[in-house]
Formats: structure tokens, C-alpha cells, sequence
């Protein structure tokens, strides 16, 4: 049996070049994309080694995950948090001096917090939109027929850079929905970027995960967030 660390690093070499022939299909580089290492599968021993295997970009879903992962692994400098799931407002306090990126800003409620927090903490916070696409009641985010008219309050906020945005494809439906899911996405920021003041851009479109990041990059995806994929041969506790 080859050992944990092995598989990972394997596994992380195998996403990287599926990343860079996916990037080179649409004319881009595979450097030119994020890889976001999701953690929430595995306890903080596996994550260092995810992290000494050179992922630099970590993801988790709920925000104690996060904190705790990151106050265990915080002799490790270059690794920087991602939040990727859902953050209630009474936790923005509590996690804003972890991460780097929140993914899952999801009302405007939450984004005042968020300007709040940061303007105590004298920072500026960088955001992205999620974005309901699929229309999925259990899921947040923004529906992309109210985000427009929400834009110009939400690229207000003195404390809060929005940098683009996120969202999850179906969850059933394949790789053909997803990449539909995934340009809806694309043209929704599109149309968003015509109307927007010169200091805001929207560059960042955080799309695909591990069964749907190639169709998510051939759609223009900027930020990929995988986990499954990084770990399989691996035994992991069920959840
Ligand atoms: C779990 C999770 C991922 C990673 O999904 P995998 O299918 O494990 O690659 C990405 N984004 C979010 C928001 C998640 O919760």
C-alpha cells in the first residue's frame, strides 16, 4: 500500500494536468487557475500533508472547520483559507481573521456584517456573489434575476471587495447541465460587468468541482474548488 502522502501528491499531480490540458482547450493557461484544495473530507494530519504536497489554497464549508484546521496548522505560512460554505452572520466576526476569500457571500445582510467586521479589523475583505443558479430551494446564494438590482448597494461597501462570483452547478444531470449552469454563470457576469463603476471588477468566476471542473473551465471558470478527486485511494471516515 503506497502511503497517504503518496496518493495525494499523486492525486494533486493528476488534477493539476487535467487542470492545464482543460485551461489549453480554452486557450489559456493552466497557471491562470485557482486551485482550491477542499478540505472538509479529512482531519488536520491530512491536510498538512495536502499542504506539504504544495496545495497553498485550502477550502472548507463551515467556518469552525476552517478555524480550527487553520489555528492547527498555523505554522505552515504559506497556506492561505478559502470559506466555501455558508457563513451566518454571527460567526463573521469569529472567522474573518482566517481567511483570505470568502466564496459564499450570499445577502446583503451578510455583506454588511462583513464590511463591518472588516472595517473594525481596518481590512478590506475579499468576496465573491454566490449565485443559486440552479434554482435548488436547499441552496443559497443570490438568484441571478435579483442580483442586478442588488449590484450597485453591494459593490458599495467600503470594507467589502467583490471580486466576481460563485456558484454550484445541479447536483444531478451530468456534465452537459453543469456546463450549462456554468455559462449561465458566465453571462450573468457579463452582463453585470457593463454596469459597473471602473474601481469594481468581476474577474473572478469560482465554478467546478470534481466531477464537473473541465466543463467549468471550458466555460470560463477562474477558480476551481476540488475535493473528492484529491483523496481517492484514501480510506476516509464516512460523514
Ligand atoms: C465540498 C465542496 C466542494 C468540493 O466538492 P468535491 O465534489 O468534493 O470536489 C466545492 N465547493 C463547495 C461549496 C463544497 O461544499
Amino acid at each position: 500500500m503506497p502511503e497517504p502522502a503518496e496518493i495525494i501528491a499523486r492525486n494533486l499531480d493528476r488534477i493539476r494536468e487535467r487542470i492545464a490540458v482543460a485551461a489549453e482547450q480554452s486557450g489559456r493557461r493552466g497557471d491562470d487557475i485557482q486551485l482550491i484544495a477542499v478540505t472538509k473530507y479529512v482531519g488536520t494530519d491530512l491536510v498538512r500533508t495536502l499542504a506539504e504536497a504544495g496545495a497553498t489554497e485550502l477550502g472548507e464549508s463551515r467556518p469552525q472547520s476552517l478555524r480550527l484546521k487553520a489555528d492547527s496548522l498555523n505554522d505552515l505560512e504559506r497556506i492561505r483559507w478559502h470559506l466555501v460554505g455558508h457563513l451566518q452572520r454571527n460567526k463573521v466576526r469569529s472567522t474573518l481573521p482566517y481567511v483570505d476569500l470568502i466564496h459564499s457571500a450570499d445577502s446583503e445582510r451578510l455583506i454588511a456584517e462583513i464590511d463591518r467586521e472588516a472595517a473594525k479589523a481596518d481590512r478590506r475583505m475579499a468576496i465573491l456573489l454566490e449565485v443559486n443558479i440552479s434554482g435548488d430551494k436547499a441552496k443559497h446564494g443570490f438568484s441571478p434575476e435579483q442580483l442586478p438590482q442588488l449590484l450597485p448597494q453591494i459593490t458599495n461597501f467600503p470594507n467589502v471587495e467583490v471580486r466576481g462570483l460563485m456558484a454550484m452547478a445541479h447536483r444531478q444531470g451530468g456534465r452537459a447541465v453543469a456546463r450549462a449552469d456554468f455559462a449561465a454563470v458566465r453571462e450573468l457576469r457579463n452582463r453585470l460587468a457593463v454596469d459597473l463603476p471602473d474601481s469594481v471588477s468581476l474577474d473572478a468566476l469560482s465554478l467546478g468541482m470534481s466531477a464537473d471542473f473541465e466543463e467549468a473551465i471550458a466555460e470560463g471558470s477562474t477558480i476551481v474548488r476540488i475535493g473528492r478527486s484529491l483523496y481517492e485511494g484514501l480510506e476516509l471516515p464516512s460523514r
